[in-house]
């Protein structure tokens, strides 16, 4: 089964791309952070501090995703909006990085790519979880584009740019950073910086890339 492996820091236009990318293609995108979000939010519904990482690593194992139509599914139903917030992004890489949580996530992924051929966008997807695809991007941006992304897609309501930036900055630390998976350009990968570039711009590249690779 075919899968393509989109890696990048936050606001680097991973999930627009791959949601396009899906679309030409006929294949399915599969939003991996939404996967450590859903996390973070059971984890702050039922009351459980993200350093707990034994309870988390539970919660985690007991997380059921699947795909229906094109929607991410857990134990059967829709992923609530409310993983969109900046707390929740903030928690799921906090949790992330923490060992058992990455095992049950990344066995849980690697078994969706099994099923259902994946457009997949994430911090770990080339180096850890599809590492055999022969389809890999890595995507930047500056941050100060990539907070002012982030800040026009809604957070503007609730934080002020200067906000928006540091968390941001904050996150790419620690994603960097951690012990296992850090975000890091997979052997293999093409690397596109889009801080110049429109979205459709940035998938006109990737599509002649996998045009290319499918030609060989
Ligand atoms: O992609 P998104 O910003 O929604 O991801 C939220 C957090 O989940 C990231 O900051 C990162 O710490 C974590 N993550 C990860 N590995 C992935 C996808 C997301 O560690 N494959």
């Amino acid at each position: 089964m075919k899968s393509i492996a989109i890696d990048g820091p936050s606001g680097s236009g991973k999930s627009t791309v791959a949601k396009a990318l899906a679309e030409k293609l006929g294949m399915l995108h599969l939003d991996t952070g939404a996967m450590y979000r859903m996390l973070a939010w059971k984890a702050d519904a039922a009351g459980i501090p993200n350093d707990d990482t034994e309870v988390l690593e539970k919660l985690a194992g007991r997380l059921q995703f699947s795909i229906e139509g094109h929607e991410l599914r857990e134990s059967g139903a829709p992923l609530p909006a409310a993983i969109r917030a900046q707390q929740f992004a903030k928690a799921a890489s906090v949790i992330s990085a923490i060992p058992g949580v990455r095992k049950e996530m990344q066995e849980k992924q690697k078994d969706l790519a099994i099923r259902y051929s994946l457009i997949m966008d994430g911090r770990d997807i080339g180096t850890c979880v599809i590492p055999e695809t022969p389809y890999k991007f890595y995507l930047d941006a500056n941050v100060e584009e990539r907070a002012r992304r982030r800040y026009e897609q809604g957070e503007k309501t609730r934080y002020t740019f200067e906000e928006v930036l540091v968390a941001m900055k904050e996150r790419d630390t620690q994603d960097m950073n951690r012990a296992i998976a850090p975000l890091t350009i997979a052997e293999g990968a093409i690397v596109i910086d889009n801080t110049n570039l429109s979205v459709q711009e940035t998938v006109d590249l990737m599509m002649e890339f996998v045009e290319a690779k499918d030609a060989l």
